[in-house]
């Protein structure tokens, strides 16, 4: 590489992301050395994004940064953890400064507005791929999972899905359509918004929760499976963007929500007696969030219109060919 990785580091990543108090040594040893609250847990969570697969190899540079850092973050919202220290392995065909300053941008902007420090990390040649470990913190014993929810429990998810999914096919240009929508929807699949403050906030409320990244009808039957439970979707709840109904219309937008990936948003359980309260201290306009189901005793994952059970082929891709 023409600029040493010495150089690299010390210029793109030294001081990538908030300084914190909590770090007794960052960047530039062989490890760090992280203050974990007293009466805290340790979070850690990892993703790894390979160009080509994860993203489009030509993605703007600040997107992968951003989606590195933002697919780990939703990790830790999905356990009601708060985030605090992140590594990053990068590897990369050249060091292309260009790329690295924009990358850098990226990943930085997304950590300073979380109070993520980077503190560590490793740099290889390589085809271009990039892997972040988060690490955060919950109250002893206070984490969300997946297992917790009961039939019975009503079934939340935040934001609005689909968008993602439909945002990248407008980046592979395989989705035409008036231009504002297209560049909102394709916003949301470049720089998605993790939930990492309803995370904290649904701790109290929540009996399970998962976030919402390989699409919402599977992610919500893993975390029924995970809670020995089925779930029930009702099909005209899901809520949808007015930029994706628009583009593909309603009956596409809807089997794209409950099967497109890459939203980032939080799907959630609450047991009854904790909705009153839930409606009444995270106001749903104010957080953004839609009751679209229930958790059941039987097992498997379905989806309900006006009474009958709908079949569904798990292709949100098909739409776009
Ligand atoms: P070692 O060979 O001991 O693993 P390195 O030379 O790989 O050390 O890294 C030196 C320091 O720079 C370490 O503190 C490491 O965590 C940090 N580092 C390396 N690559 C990155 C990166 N891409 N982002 C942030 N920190 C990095
Ligand atoms: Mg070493």
């Amino acid at each position: 590489m023409a600029l040493s990785e010495f150089a690299l580091i010390e210029r793109y990543f030294r001081s990538c992301g908030v300084p914190r108090a909590d770090v007794i040594l960052g960047v530039g040893d062989d490890a760090a050395l992280l203050r974990v609250p007293a009466g805290c847990e340790l979070v850690a969570a990892t993703d790894t994004l390979v160009a080509g697969v994860h993203f489009p190899q030509d993605s703007p540079p600040d997107s992968v940064g951003h989606r590195s850092l933002a697919v780990n973050l939703s990790d830790l919202a999905a356990m009601g953890a708060r985030p605090a220290w992140a590594l990053l392995a990068l590897t990369l065909p050249q060091a292309d400064e260009a790329w690295l300053a924009e990358f850098a941008a990226g990943l930085g902007e997304l950590a300073r507005s979380h109070e993520v420090a980077l503190v560590g990390g490793d740099t290889t040649r390589g085809p271009l791929c990039v892997t972040v470990q988060l690490l955060g913190f919950v109250p002893a014993g206070a984490a969300l999972t997946r297992s917790g929810g009961r039939a019975g429990d009503v079934v939340f998810v935040s934001g609005t899905c689909g968008d993602a999914a439909a945002g990248l096919a407008v980046e592979q240009q395989r989705l035409t359509g008036p231009a504002e929508a297209r560049r909102w929807l394709r916003e949301r699949f470049l720089r998605p918004t993790p939930r990492v403050a309803l995370g904290e906030q649904l701790r109290g409320f929540a009996s399970a929760c998962i976030d919402v990244s390989d699409g919402l009808l599977a992610d919500a039957g893993k975390l029924a499976s995970a809670s020995h439970v089925g779930v029930e979707l009702a099909y005209s709840e899901l809520p949808l963007s007015e930029p994706l109904a628009a583009l593909l219309g309603e009956r596409h937008a809807r089997e794209l929500a409950l099967t497109g990936g890459d939203d980032y948003e939080l799907c959630f359980a609450v047991p009854p007696h904790h909705i009153a309260r839930l409606l009444s201290q995270l106001p749903p306009q104010e957080w953004r969030y839609t009751r679209i189901g229930a958790l059941r005793a039987a097992p498997g994952a379905s989806v309900v219109r006006d009474g009958t059970v709908m079949e569904f082929s798990h292709s949100g891709y098909e739409h776009f060919s």
